[in-house]
């Protein structure tokens, strides 16, 4: 999977310290649900996003008095900020004043020529790149009456945007297609891939309720990420943001474009279990997680029928076996130890490993 994965090539921006395209890391966004204009809970929610390890955050600018709020937020974080404005471009304009990092903006949907043109040179003033957000549920008139929600509409609709900013000569450019049918979504953004240079912004809009909204997104996300296809994304749950953000790195870890700092691989348990393996399961990731551990993979198995092959590719692993557990390092028993002491012989282990990488590093 890892040799087979190319990367689609596409023209990078730089959002305030985060790149998007290019070489650049896939990053991982979410967006503000507080009232942008009430400062302190939207700056409480940037830093909780912060510690769930969002890379870029967006902010809706509904009025000028939203816009107004993004100068007093700016000055208090460097967390990349992304100005979310529909239809009045004097907001994008207020926006840009207040230091913003991108814009999120339809330029069809600004009005004249002239109002984009001011945006354009703003942006451009301050390096700021746009991104196109299509998304299904607001297409315009003429092509939803022609196509209905279609993957070719969507991506009609983007490429129509992306030639009003050409024309203006500004190619700082990321693009979104999002639709809350993952087919639709999965084919629009293939179809756009191909026909523009520039980054892509993957999601599942209004993908629902955390649990649905989870798989759609890992369905819809993952299945282009694995094509090479992608180069930031965001997760939409009706749920909490830090939730959204550590959805989105674990899409990521499955496809190994970003590495685990614990990784636990251990079996559904069946039939043959022959030890307490939720239990353990629940307890080491526990205790692991605060454990000061270089990036490492765990197995934790039932029993010895695919443990010790689970634990050659793990760096240590555990396989349950007649009461005890089968302690392995690298694929070989080190141990032999009682039920009791398994989470606490697992935990020593993990605990050398770490040294001995400590050491020779
Ligand atoms: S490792 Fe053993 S206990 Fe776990 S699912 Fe496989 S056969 Fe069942």
């Amino acid at each position: 999977m890892q040799e087979m994965y190319r990367r689609r090539r596409s023209r990078q921006v730089r959002v305030g310290r985060c790149l998007v395209g290019g070489d650049a890391p896939v990053s991982v966004q979410s967006m503000t649900k507080t009232d942008t204009r009430d400062v302190e809970a939207t700056m409480a929610e940037i830093y909780r996003l912060h510690v769930a390890g969002c890379d870029i955050v967006r902010l809706a600018v509904p009025d000028a008095e939203a816009a107004a709020a993004l100068q007093s937020i700016r000055r208090q974080t460097e967390m990349p900020l992304v100005a979310d404005i529909h239809f009045d471009h004097r907001l994008a304009l207020a926006a840009l004043e207040a230091g913003v990092d991108k814009l999120r903006l339809n330029p069809g949907n600004i009005g004249t020529r002239a109002k984009v043109e001011e945006v354009v040179r703003a942006a451009r003033d301050r390096a700021v790149p746009i991104r196109i957000g299509v998304n299904a549920g607001s297409l315009e008139k003429d092509i939803l009456e022609r196509s209905g929600r279609v993957p070719d509409a969507l991506v009609e609709s983007a490429l129509r945007h992306v030639d009003i900013l050409e024309s203006c000569g500004f190619e700082d450019i990321v693009i979104s297609l999002k639709a809350s049918d993952v087919r639709t979504m999965i084919a629009a953004y293939e179809r756009i891939a191909d026909r523009v240079p520039y980054a892509l912004h993957l999601g599942v809009t209004e993908a629902g309720p955390v649990f649905q909204g989870t798989v759609k997104s890992a369905v819809g996300i993952g299945h282009l990420l694995a094509q090479g296809i992608g180069d930031t994304l965001r997760v939409s749950l009706t749920g909490d943001g830090g939730e959204e953000v550590r959805v989105g790195h674990e899409i990521l870890y499955a496809l190994g474009l970003k590495v685990k700092r614990l990784e636990i691989v251990s079996c559904p348990s069946c039939g043959r279990c022959e030890i307490d393996l939720f239990t353990v399961v629940r307890e080491a990731e526990r205790r692991l997680a605060d454990a000061d551990l270089p990036p490492m993979k765990v197995a934790i198995m039932g029993c010895v029928v695919n443990g010790p092959g689970e634990s050659m590719e793990a760096d240590v692993g555990l396989a349950g076996g007649n009461g005890l557990g089968i302690l392995f390092r690298n694929g070989r028993i080190v141990r032999r130890v009682r039920e009791a002491e398994m989470i606490d012989a697992l935990v020593e282990e993990c605990r050398r490993f770490a040294a001995d990488v400590d050491r020779a590093g």
